[in-house]
């Protein structure tokens, strides 16, 4: 067999299928499309349930992919082994009702014997106990030696989940040699060990189980295979685990640079470099499918692994950043395969660098702390409080803690720490105030058979429909007299519900005299819209009346304006910061647009006016909003933004300002949303606000039309109103009267520091009492009333010294701080005789708690206790006798 890179056995695999008529398609995302069981794409054949279910129609019968594959059960024990890791590629040729187990099995075997060249000795392969038909087929058709065919229970080659559709399978094991085996007499394929490695699995589909493990044959029989890509790149390079393998190991080798490790060198930073290795690659392609780190799902799963890599970084003794680094290579690695990971470069490199520096900035004082709580709780387990503190203030994920602990033989409260979490949980959520969202937990079961709602579009304010049904308080009823609060079900409506950051309509649905005032409409799964509120005039409404719903006209357009100012907002930001932005959430209402976005940093002034500028060129160009629905696929051709883990159907609606067929247009979406005719109708935009919501996402709030006036008219009247506070007569005069007010007040500042510093003078003149007569020298003290500034004190020993030659002053007073100052100065001839400022400040401010000193002929001194101020002006004379000639 000739040695085979990763990359090109990826190809050679798919080339191969296709020469069979398989239809190669790409990976799909691994986030999950419409499929809410899986949080992350764990298996090749995940993508495509629904085209075995037959809820959709494959695009061929026979499909062959390589998909990417997350699985995060054991992440703690990745890297303390080299068989586990998070991140893999998985190889899989399809079958929906095509071809069957005889196709399957040759094609498989000339896939291993021919094209990679495998030796057929090394080769064994299973089958399920009582599959006598594939047990023909490999030994009779393709003449596999009986001698290497197993037949192996349930557990091992019957694929089943549950009820539905099931099967036996087959795998194909290679034999890596005895020195890879356990030595017993009874080694052989199915055996612990590590010589026989199981690397492909076919799976034929062709029971239907009833749930009761009746098994009937389906009329229409599937194959789903699966190979895990490093798996064959083991065998094809001949290394023993996937950390071995090229693409790997080159990963590997960019982190043993920065460390300045080797690996094999001990086993301690063995595991530090698998685990790395491993998680880089998986947050790489995770980031690259839109995941964001977060403290919920998926971007849990990615903050974990982020953090995990970082903490073993520190381990390996990396004291920076530099995940985003090794990232690169990551990327230099698969970009023929994921071209979408180079174009994404920046991008992913930014989120991960991001996520690093903010866990950097705490994890060294967590570990500190985590250690000092592990040697306080001696042992044993460590306080719920203790894990959440860790998780809430240094950004610690609990299974991080955990795993920490463990390698301390210690455990954690997680009943406790999952309670913290709740009650934060619902502290925010009672903040948030969600207005209607949990109003309708039922409402999918209680609308159960009702057919999809038939929105009548932006363009009809109103339209006339018939009740399907009432609901009051979660229950089916035929009638709602005025008063009551139900929600109507309509067939056709006129109201937009709820979604896509959209905010629902009100209005009112009319039958005869009645009047139904809707203060919100949403929706079910299913499309069912529900308008909430209350009989507010006539009799009541009846299910089966002919009604008119209306929505508040005036309202809606002001919606409409937001949403369109969302889509040129998002196109203005892409052009101005890059196109690393992405939409991270909208809001839309009549009064604003709130829109969230993927960028690092605050938005400079300059950036924020090109960004409304450019919005408002858009405006003021008055081009025409066209929607139209069209297949997918045209919608990506024309550049269409989808969002990042969005369901989308077969046929989309296109929402672009500009006709279709211009080449460069401003706007391109994917919506369902409500918009303007012409981006004309929004009159102006403007920002109010630019923040941040959470680490690399911003948020920017503006207004267009109506909302615009708003604001420039709330503007408007402050100034008026400040005017008139100044006494001015215009608006005008604003700015230099301010300027000229602002001029007097520092004049003023002046004034008073100057008239303050007389004051103290002053004060001084009166504070001196008699000199007291120390040797050749006259003795002045005072200790001042009220607060002091350290100048005023210093202005006054200085006129003191005045007095004489052969004068020494002392002051002292309480200062705005509350703390003492003392001030000191000595004449020439004071000094010639041996007096010093300094020294005899420093030995006063002592008795005070003080200290300080200086020059012989001036000094000052701060102290702490005002109440000992008396004594160490009191002293002065002693301390100056001392020191004396
Ligand atoms: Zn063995
Ligand atoms: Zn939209």
């Amino acid at each position: 067999m000739e040695w085979t890179g990763l990359n090109e056995l990826r190809e050679k695999y798919l080339t191969f299928f296709e020469s069979k008529g398989h239809l190669r398609l790409p990976s799909a995302s691994l986030i999950p499309q419409g499929d809410k069981s899986l949080l992350l794409i764990n298996a090749g054949m995940a993508p495509l349930k629904k085209y075995f279910t037959g809820e959709l129609t494959p695009p061929r019968t026979r499909v062959t992919s390589c998909q990417k594959c997350i699985r995060t059960p054991d992440i703690e024990r990745v890297g303390k082994t080299a068989r586990h890791g998070t991140y893999f590629e998985m190889l899989g040729n399809f079958s929906f009702g095509d071809y069957f187990k005889r196709e399957a099995t040759a094609w498989a075997w000339e896939f291993c014997t021919k094209v990679m060249g495998m030796d057929t000795d090394k080769l064994y392969v299973s089958v399920y106990l009582d599959d006598d038909e594939a047990y023909d087929i490999w030994t009779k058709e393709l003449g596999v030696a009986e001698s290497h065919m197993v037949r192996l229970g349930k557990e091992d080659n019957f694929w089943e989940h549950g009820a539905g559709p099931c099967g036996p399978c087959s795998e194909i094991y290679y034999d890596r040699g005895p020195q890879y085996g356990c030595g017993k007499p009874d080694c052989k394929v199915g055996c612990d060990c590590d010589r026989y490695v199981e690397f492909w699995n076919l799976v034929f589909t062709q029971f239907e189980n009833d749930g009761n493990n009746n098994y009937t044959r389906l009329k229409s029989c599937n194959i789903d295979t699966g190979m895990g890509l490093e798996r064959l790149a083991c065998i094809a390079q001949g290394v023993d685990n996937l950390f071995e393998v090229d693409t790997v190991q080159n990963i590997m080798r960019h982190i043993m640079r920065i460390a300045g490790v080797q690996y094999h060198e001990n086993e301690k930073s063995d595991v530090s470099l698998r685990v790395i290795t491993d998680h880089i690659r998986s947050t790489t392609f995770m980031i690259g499918d839109g995941v964001m780190p977060s403290n919920e799902g998926r971007g849990y799963v990615l903050r974990r692994l982020l953090r995990r890599a970082a903490r073993h970084g520190r381990l390996l003794g990396i004291d920076r950043p530099f995940l985003s680094e090794v990232c690169a290579t990551v990327i230099h690695e698969n970009e023929t395969a994921y071209p979408n990971l180079k174009e994404k470069q920046g991008f992913i490199e930014n989120v991960i660098r991001n996520e690093e520096e903010s866990f950097a900035k705490t994890i060294d004082s967590g570990l500190q702390l985590l250690s000092q709580m592990i040697e306080n709780a001696g042992g044993g387990m460590l306080s719920g409080a203790d894990a959440f503190m860790l998780s809430d203030t240094f950004g610690f994920p609990i299974d991080l803690t955990k795993e920490i602990l463990e390698e301390k033989g210690m455990t954690v409260d997680e009943d406790a720490f999952t309670s913290l979490v709740a009650e934060q949980r619902a502290r925010s959520r009672a903040a948030r105030k969600d207005a209607g969202a949990e109003a309708w937990k039922n409402a999918g079961v209680v609308t159960k058979g009702l057919p999809k709602t038939e929105y009548a579009g932006e363009a009809a304010f109103d339209a006339s429909g018939e009740v399907l049904t009432i609901i009051i308080d979660g229950e089916r009823v035929e009638y709602a007299e005025n008063g009551a609060e139900a929600t109507l079900v309509l067939d056709r409506t006129a109201f937009y519900a709820e979604s896509g950051g959209q905010v629902g309509d009100v209005g009112t649905i009319t039958a005869g005299g009645a009047v139904f005032t809707v203060t919100n409409c949403t929706k079910t799964n299913d499309g069912v819209f529900l308008h909430a509120g209350k009989v507010t005039a006539g009799d009541g409404i009846a299910a089966g009346a002919a009604v008119t719903s209306a929505v508040d006209e005036a309202r809606k357009r002001a919606i409409m304006r937001n949403h369109t100012a969302a889509h040129l907002l998002q196109a203005a930001l892409r052009r101005v910061l890059g196109t690393h932005v992405e939409q991270a959430g909208q809001y839309v209402n009549e009064k604003a647009v709130r829109f969230d976005f993927t960028h690092f940093s605050a938005m400079t002034a300059d950036e924020l006016s090109a960004v409304e500028a450019a919005v408002n060129a858009e405006i003021l160009r008055g081009e025409a909003v066209t929607k139209t629905e069209m297949p997918i696929d045209d919608a990506k051709k024309l550049g269409a933004m989808a969002l990042f883990g969005e369901k989308y159907g077969d046929v989309v609606r296109v929402v672009c300002t500009g006709a279709l067929s211009d080449a460069d247009k401003f706007s391109v979406e994917l919506c369902g949303g409500s918009h303007v005719d012409n981006t004309a109708s929004l009159g102006l935009f403007k920002i109010v606000s630019e923040s941040s919501v959470a680490a690399g996402v911003r948020r920017i709030e503006g207004v267009t039309g109506q909302g615009v006036l708003d604001v420039l008219n709330d503007n408007l009247s402050l100034m008026q109103r400040t005017a008139a506070v100044m006494k001015l007569g215009n608006v005008g005069e604003l700015e230099r009267r301010a300027a000229s007010l602002m001029d007097e007040l520092k004049q003023k500042d002046k004034e008073i520091e100057k008239l303050s510093a007389e004051l103290s003078a002053l004060k001084a003149g009166s504070a001196f009492g008699e000199a007291q007569t120390v040797g050749a020298v006259r003795l002045f003290t005072a200790v001042l009333d009220g607060t002091v500034t350290a100048d005023a004190l210093r202005g006054m020993v200085d006129s003191a010294k005045e007095k004489g030659d052969d004068v020494v002053v002392l002051v002292g007073g309480v200062n705005e701080k509350g703390t003492v100052s003392l001030a000191a100065a000595c004449g020439k001839d004071a000094v010639k005789a041996g007096a010093h400022a300094g020294t005899l400040v420093r030995e006063a401010a002592k008795i005070a708690g003080g200290a300080g000193g200086g020059k012989p002929d001036s000094a000052m001194a701060g102290a702490k206790e005002p109440a000992k101020l008396p004594d160490a002006i009191a002293a002065a004379a002693d301390i100056l006798s001392g020191m004396l000639k």
